[in-house]
Order: structure tokens, then C-alpha cells, then sequence
């Protein structure tokens, strides 16, 4: 097939032609289902393999841009030190990604792409092809991606499919889009009927989609310029465990500690990375024992300064991708939507009361 247009479609009976074929190409990755309403990005070969409905896997899709465990560099001492630089990578092509995970995937490209470059994730990043899926509907109560502008495709793939019951159709974004067109060669032109069809989805999309939390995403920003000071941060202290789970799984947080490791003949070591938390004790600990955010109150407040105001003035985006996985998580039951709703309550009671 030649000279794409931007929308073809592929026919459920040729899903599995298609996956297969993908799979063929390179290492393929996509939702599968582990049991108790859990998922992870796995690889497949097949697409009976694939979970097409299912809520935000437990890890993002960040474990493969920024993997939990990384070696940067390597050395050898002989007559000289030899260091190398490492850069670890594996070509695949994620399949699968809904809307919040692709905005997550953005949010980790501005960061990574800032000076100094992280060429690690850069390298990496252009040797993943992004394959995105549209929710139709709401993939359970926890997901607040309407909220911050992530429940509709807004670019980051190479295609992106929608199911509309006996195909898909499907967007072709990116020159890799078309080359997997071409390589597996499952799909057909689209009409205007099913572009209508795509249209009425999202028309209903739009009825079902709207703002989780009672405020308009641009006042969010001001929300958090009032709530420096809030009592809800304080009732977070008494219930956070502080284990770091909410920032592991979060799409967005790229925070990392960087190690030594040298083996015991001391002429051999390396240099990694691994993922750390904000939510640790240890983490704003500086020399002199002196810590930025002891308390609980403080590291929690900040993990949600983090994502609905300092990358405001940053990058001019939420960090916040309403996946939901941060709640979904939290073994003291802290929800995100919850705490949004009690600081705009608190908000709310405290302007009101400036009438009085
Ligand atoms: S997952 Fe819950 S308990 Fe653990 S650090 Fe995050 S908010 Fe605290
Ligand atoms: S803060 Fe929670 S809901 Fe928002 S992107 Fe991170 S894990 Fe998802």
C-alpha cells in the first residue's frame, strides 16, 4: 500500500494477521491480563494474548523508556582507568497505549530532552514505536484523565487504533505508522462512513467524559497557589505509609539515585541508576543530615505540586495523566480524586467565608 492517507481501517478478522505479523517484526509488547482485575505490558506473539479492554497496567509503559535498574557507565582499572559509557536498549514496538499513557510518555520525553540530554532515554525512546488505543468509555471510577486534558489522543504515536465494533480505525501519524501499513499489510482505505462512525464514537465520548472533580482544568494552577498552606496535606501525614508505591507506578515520575557497584577485586565496577521516590525519607536528605521534607505532609504535598503545579510554568502541562494508578495503588487507601475534591472544599470554604 502507497500514499496513506491519514485514517485506514483494519478488520477484526485480520487483527490476529496483524498482531502476528507486528510481532514478526520486532519484539511486540501489549496489555495482558495477570488476574484480579491486574494487567501488564508483557510481550506477545499473539493477539489472543492481548487484553483490548482493560484498566491502566500496574506499571506504566515508563519501565521500558526508564528502566527500573540501569547501568550508565563501566570501568576498568589496569595501568589506566578505562571508563565506558553504557547505553542500554531494546528495539519493540508497545501496542495497546491509551491516552493517558501516551501523555505520560510526552511528559517523560520534554524532561529527558532538557539539558544536559539523557541520552540513555533518548536513544532508547527513538528505538520504541508507539502504538496507542482509544478507551471508548471510563476504564473504572479511579481515572481522572478528562480532568487533565489526556482522555482524547492528542499525537505521540505512530497509530493509533479505535475500536468501532467490527474494525478499527486506525490514525496513521508517523512515516514508522506507514511503514508497519506497508510491512504487515492487513489494512484498507477508509471511507467517509467510517470516519462519520469515529465522529459519533467520540460525540459519545464526549457525553461520558467530563471533568471528575467539580473545577475547570485551567483554574487547577490556582487551586494549587492556595493550598500551600491546607489542612488536607496534614491529614495525608497521618495516613501515608510512605512506601513510594504512588510514584512508582506513576507515568510521570522520572526521579533516579545513581550507584557505584565495584566488585570485590576492585578493578572492576560500574555506575547505575535506579528509580527513587520522593516519598522516601532519604530522598531531599542533604550533607549535614539535614532534610528538605521530613515530614510526610511535606513530601506528599509536594509529589502534588509535582504534577498539577510547578510543570505548569515548566513545560505548560499537567504531569498529572489521570491514569488513576497512584490511588489504585495506595495501601492507605490515599485517592487522588479525593484529595483534589477536599482541597477545592477547602478552598471553596475558606473564599466563602471572606464574605461573611
Ligand atoms: S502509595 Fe500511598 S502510602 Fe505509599 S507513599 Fe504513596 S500515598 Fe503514601
Ligand atoms: S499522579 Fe496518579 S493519576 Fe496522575 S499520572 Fe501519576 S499515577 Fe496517574
Amino acid at each position: 500500500m502507497q500514499h496513506h492517507t491519514s485514517y485506514v481501517i483494519l478488520k477484526k478478522e485480520r487483527f490476529d494477521d496483524f498482531i502476528s505479523s507486528l510481532s514478526r517484526m520486532q519484539k511486540l509488547v501489549a496489555p495482558v491480563a495477570k488476574g484480579f482485575n491486574n494487567y501488564s505490558f508483557e510481550e506477545v506473539h499473539s493477539a489472543k494474548n492481548i487484553a483490548l479492554k482493560y484498566i491502566p497496567t500496574i506499571l506504566p509503559a515508563k519501565k521500558f523508556f526508564m528502566p527500573q535498574r540501569e547501568t550508565l557507565l563501566e570501568y576498568r582499572v589496569s595501568k589506566h582507568v578505562k571508563a565506558e559509557a553504557v547505553v542500554e536498549y531494546e528495539k519493540m514496538t508497545i501496542f495497546g497505549l491509551h491516552t493517558c499513557d501516551l501523555a505520560g510518555i510526552q511528559c517523560l520525553n520534554m524532561v529527558f530532552s532538557e539539558r544536559p540530554k539523557d541520552y540513555n532515554y533518548l536513544t532508547r525512546k527513538n528505538k520504541i514505536t508507539l502504538i496507542g488505543l482509544e478507551c471508548n468509555e471510563y476504564c473504572d471510577e479511579y481515572a481522572s484523565c478528562h480532568l487533565v486534558n489526556a482522555s482524547f489522543p492528542s499525537g505521540g504515536y505512530d497509530l493509533f487504533f479505535t475500536d468501532l465494533g467490527d474494525y478499527f480505525i486506525v490514525h496513521v501519524n508517523t512515516l514508522t505508522g506507514e511503514r508497519i501499513l506497508d510491512i504487515t499489510n492487513c489494512f484498507e482505505k477508509s471511507s467517509e462512513a467510517n470516519l462519520n462512525e469515529l465522529y459519533r464514537m467520540r460525540e459519545k465520548k464526549r457525553k461520558i467524559f467530563s471533568n471528575e472533580i467539580p473545577i475547570k482544568s485551567r483554574h487547577i494552577p490556582e487551586l494549587f497557589d492556595r493550598s500551600f498552606r491546607s489542612l488536607v496535606w496534614k491529614e495525608l501525614d497521618e495516613r501515608c505509609l510512605a512506601c513510594g508505591n504512588c510514584t512508582n507506578v506513576c507515568p510521570t515520575c522520572y526521579c533516579f539515585d545513581i550507584k557505584e557497584e565495584v566488585d570485590l577485586s576492585l578493578m572492576h565496577g560500574i555506575r547505575y541508576r535506579v528509580w527513587d521516590s520522593c516519598q522516601l525519607e532519604p530522598f531531599a536528605k542533604i550533607s549535614g543530615g539535614i532534610n528538605f521534607r521530613k515530614e510526610r505532609s511535606a513530601r506528599q504535598r509536594h509529589r502534588y505540586y509535582r504534577k498539577f503545579r510547578y510543570p505548569i510554568d515548566k513545560f505548560s502541562r499537567f504531569f498529572c495523566t489521570g491514569c488513576g494508578r497512584c490511588t489504585r495503588t495506595c495501601m492507605a487507601g490515599i485517592s487522588l480524586k479525593e484529595t483534589l475534591n477536599e482541597l477545592l472544599k477547602e478552598s471553596e470554604d475558606r473564599l466563602w467565608r471572606r464574605w461573611l
